[in-house]
């Protein structure tokens, strides 16, 4: 490895300039701040110095892919691209076919690398930028990673970046569901013997999520569409500072997808797969009264899950039945509904259900009344294998 002091010492003005800056530092902040750009170029030094020695070792030509012919070497050329400690610049081996075929030149060494032929950025910066992305605007994430890399990135670039990037994980997810539909199941995540203990929760429901009207243009009246979303997670219990015992939620998983049902069950069984629905010793599925979701329990999960109705789902379907049946002002309802709750939550829905049937047998119930009792209940019933 190259000595650092000999390559800081050379006649570089900029670098002189550098230290000069750092000298006349005076509060922390400052420092460090002037030391960065000098950290920059430190970097880019040992980056270009490991790339100058690889390009010298010695290389085995592929052949040509039209005539099959051993490309030869016509020399070194220049490569240059910006990375996320500045511009790194390197001369390699380039290759180009003896018998004169029309093939683009082949430089080995980027192909060693995973540098693609037309590639300006490198990989690092990249990823960086698309993580950025899902957080804030295009050009706000570029304005960022311009203060970190010490240069310009466009808000294209990043844009670009992130389709790139969103291409290339969907491919890969068709990929793995593809995979799975045939049988071949993916790999379970590494768990410890401990988090493989553990309960596995699953749950889905829809969400409206903002989109734009256009593709790629930051204008126009924002779009609400509905996404459909699933999340597992490991429940593990916690013990609070004043004792008390609570539930958290371990290694969460997320999937989501703009589509349907069927599209939300293909990757939310593989996910579950991964986080090893097959070997948990216990499966919790929980979801709200949406039907769709119930289809979705019932035609793949039903085997593996017990499933759950979302306690404060049925608890919001019971207010509407009392405030229906009692009137929503008494406190004859209240008291109503707060025993009713306690019963769902431990498990007992019959004598709630048993009330309910009772109200709905009730003279002169007002029309609306017996309508919203009635939807209650069916609600109730149909979850009553769920209520546990
Ligand atoms: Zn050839």
């Amino acid at each position: 490895m190259l000595c650092l002091s000999d390559s800081i010492r050379h006649d570089d003005p900029s670098v002189q300039q550098l230290l000069n800056t750092i000298e006349k530092a005076q509060t922390l902040t400052q420092l460090i701040l002037a030391v960065w750009p000098l950290a920059r170029v430190l970097a880019r030094h040992i980056v270009e110095y490991v790339l100058a020695e690889r390009a010298q070792r010695p290389i085995a030509w592929p052949p040509c892919p039209t005539c099959g012919t051993s490309l030869r070497s016509k020399g070194f050329a220049q490569r240059q691209l910006t990375s996320l400690v500045g511009p790194i610049r390197w001369r390699r081996r380039v290759g180009r076919c003896p018998h004169g075929c029309d093939i683009p030149q082949v430089a080995p060494l980027d192909e060693a690398l995973g540098v693609q032929p037309h590639q300006r950025t490198s990989g690092e910066l990249q990823c960086l930028g698309c993580a950025l992305a899902v957080f804030v605007p295009f050009a706000t994430a570029a304005r960022l990673l311009g203060w970190y890399c010490g240069g310009v990135v466009s808000p294209r670039a990043v844009w670009c970046w992130v389709q790139a990037a969103g291409y290339q994980a969907m491919e890969h997810l068709q990929e793995e569901l593809a995979a799975v539909a045939q049988g071949h199941e993916p790999t379970p995540e590494p768990l410890t013997a401990a988090q493989a203990a553990l309960p596995l929760a699953l749950g889905a429901d829809g969400v409206m999520v903002p989109f734009r009207p256009d593709a790629g243009a930051p204008r126009g009246k924002i779009r609400w569409r509905e996404i459909k979303v699933g999340v597992l997670a490991r429940l593990r219990p916690h013990r609070t500072r004043t004792g008390t015992v609570v539930t958290q939620l371990h290694q969460r998983r997320v999937v989501a997808v703009l589509g349907g049902i069927e599209a939300l069950q293909a990757r939310l069984w593989l996910e579950a797969l991964r986080q090893g629905i097959r070997s948990a010793p216990q499966v919790v599925w929980l979801s709200d009264g949406a039907r769709g979701l119930w289809r979705l329990f019932d035609a793949r999960f039903v085997d593996y899950a017990r499933g759950i109705l979302d306690f404060y789902h049925a608890v919001q379907q019971l207010w509407k039945g009392a405030a229906a049946w009692l009137d929503g002002r008494t406190t004859q309802a209240r008291r109503w509904w707060g025993w009713a709750r306690h019963r769902l939550r431990h498990g007992h829905p019959d004598g709630v259900l048993a009330d309910l049937a009772d109200a709905l047998a009730v003279e002169g119930l007002p029309d609306t009344a017996r309508e919203t009792l009635r939807t209650v209940y069916a609600s109730l019933d149909r979850h009553r294998a769920h209520i546990d």
